[in-house]
């Protein structure tokens, strides 16, 4: 059974033996752009791969699964090399620790995505990146872009445009590297992890 066989059965559940580590050439290869209309097998990958999300952010399911928690998964990331993405980034409680009203600032899957304009000031997360791809901490500045447009095609096979900034722009450019053979440490500065570009934004 080939691995998106395997993923995309009913009963299946994405899970950290699915997800490869670096070291994996997968992770290292420009991903192949999908096909439309979205076949079946790529919707119910999509699918899949946002279950795995919120599997992973539930505190109980995610510990019984024993999964990391995770706000984006890439389809290279499960070894399939298809332009296809996840991002699920929920909204914090309020301060006096409310449920938020909207549960997530981005719920999305992303079918062949691309930045397709971007701000010119750079941002970095302030705690640096982690990757479900990479066990170990890696400390430094991701240096991105602060604001970004992407175009995507939907689950439904609607081309969309979504202008997106702070965490959220991070997360998207994050999974979309993933695609492209990128690894989130490859844009730390190897000299100078903590240094700080004219104008760029630390984003606590
Ligand atoms: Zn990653």
């Amino acid at each position: 059974m080939s691995i998106i066989q395997k993923i995309t059965r009913p009963s299946h559940q994405i899970d950290m033996q699915d997800i490869i580590r670096e070291g994996h050439p997968t992770l290292r290869t420009v991903a192949e752009e999908v096909a439309f209309p979205l076949s079946d097998e790529d919707i119910i990958l999509g699918e899949k791969m946002m279950q795995f999300l919120k599997n992973s952010q539930d505190p109980v399911l995610g510990e019984k699964m024993g999964l990391r928690a995770g706000v984006g998964l890439a389809a290279p990331q499960i070894n399939i090399s298809r332009r296809i993405i996840a991002v699920l980034v929920p909204n914090l409680p309020d301060e006096d620790g409310q449920a938020p009203k909207e549960a997530y600032s981005l719920q999305e899957i992303m079918y062949n995505p691309k930045i397709v304009s971007h701000s010119v000031q750079e941002a970095a997360l302030a705690e640096g990146e982690g990757c479900l791809s990479v066990d170990r901490a890696v400390e430094g500045y991701v240096v991105r872009h602060s604001r970004i447009t992407v175009e995507y095609v939907d689950k439904t096979g609607q081309k969309q445009r979504l202008k997106l900034k702070g965490y959220n722009a991070i997360v998207v450019q994050h999974e979309i590297d993933h695609i492209n053979g990128i690894m989130f440490y490859d844009r730390i500065n190897q000299t100078e992890p903590f240094a700080i570009k004219d104008g760029m934004l630390i984003i606590e």
